[in-house]
């Protein structure tokens, strides 16, 4: 069934009313008619079965015909600061962490991240990212819609790491600590941490006085093994055997 998140004002009572790209997507993309039903999320961690009852080119609505749990999504609130990439491969690792599980992401400009627009990066280019996010949400059945913060400095992003239960550093340099071993023993800390904040640097790795600086605001450097992968494959590898190491992925 198709699932569309949506605003919490488009519920009133027992209708849902959809504008925008999402009455266009049911009319005109998907030829939707009056009696289908579809999947509203939200964003609540509650998904809301419902049968379409108009359908317009801008304007959709329907009843709410039950309302249930969403019960894809992890225990563990995984956030991924990643480095900012040429640009395909940031959007790959946006919709690929999307569907594995990852809550939240910050784009970060470290000292070795190659920046196109010194100026900064765009909102039309956020919206972007935040819509590819939404797709990639909603074709995983998601529950919760990843939150794609503003582009933040590595020194920023490090500086607010308090917050989280848990902080790993991938990094090619690290001989020693390994991610399971590391995950192992931060449950031990704390009965199990809910969360995680992953930093993956960008195509020309992570500066050593950046791992320093992660590593004196607490996060722990791990390695992925004696190959190096491109940050994107890093990414895509490290959320994953988090996850998994956590029981998400089974
Ligand atoms: N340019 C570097 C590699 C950078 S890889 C070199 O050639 O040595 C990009 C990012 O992916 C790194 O900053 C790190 O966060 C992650 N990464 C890639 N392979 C890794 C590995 N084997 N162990 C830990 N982190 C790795």
């Amino acid at each position: 069934m198709q699932r569309f998140f949506v605003s919490p004002g488009a519920f009133q009572g027992t209708q849902v009313v959809l504008r925008g790209d999402v009455a266009h997507q049911i009319s005109a993309v998907l030829r939707m008619r009056a009696g289908d039903t579809i999947v509203v999320l939200d964003d609540s961690g509650w998904e809301f079965e419902v049968r379409l009852t108009q359908v317009g080119r801008t304007e959709a609505s329907g009843e709410i015909l039950e309302r249930r749990p969403a019960s894809a999504e992890p225990r563990i609130r995984l956030t991924l600061f990643q480095s900012l990439l040429k640009r395909d491969n940031l959007e790959w690792v946006l919709q690929k962490c999307t569907e594995i599980g990852v809550a939240a992401f910050v784009p970060v400009i470290s000292q070795r991240t190659i920046v196109s627009h010194p100026q900064g990066v765009s909102g039309s280019k956020i919206q972007r990212w935040r819509r590819i996010v939404v797709e990639a949400a909603e074709q995983s059945r998601r529950g919760r819609l990843p939150v794609v913060h503003p582009v933040v400095r590595f020194e920023q992003a490090v500086a607010g790491m308090g917050g989280f239960d848990l902080s790993l550093i991938p990094w090619e340099e690290e001989k020693d600590a390994g991610l399971r071993a590391t995950l192992a023993a931060a449950k031990e800390e704390q009965r199990g941490p809910v969360s995680v904040a992953l930093f993956v640097g960008p195509e020309g790795g992570f500066a050593g006085d950046e791992v320093a600086l992660a590593k004196a605001h607490g996060a722990r450097p791990v390695t992925l093994g004696p190959r190096i992968l491109r940050a994107e494959t890093a990414a895509v590898v490290a959320v994953s055997l988090i996850l998994y190491e956590c029981g998400e992925l089974e």
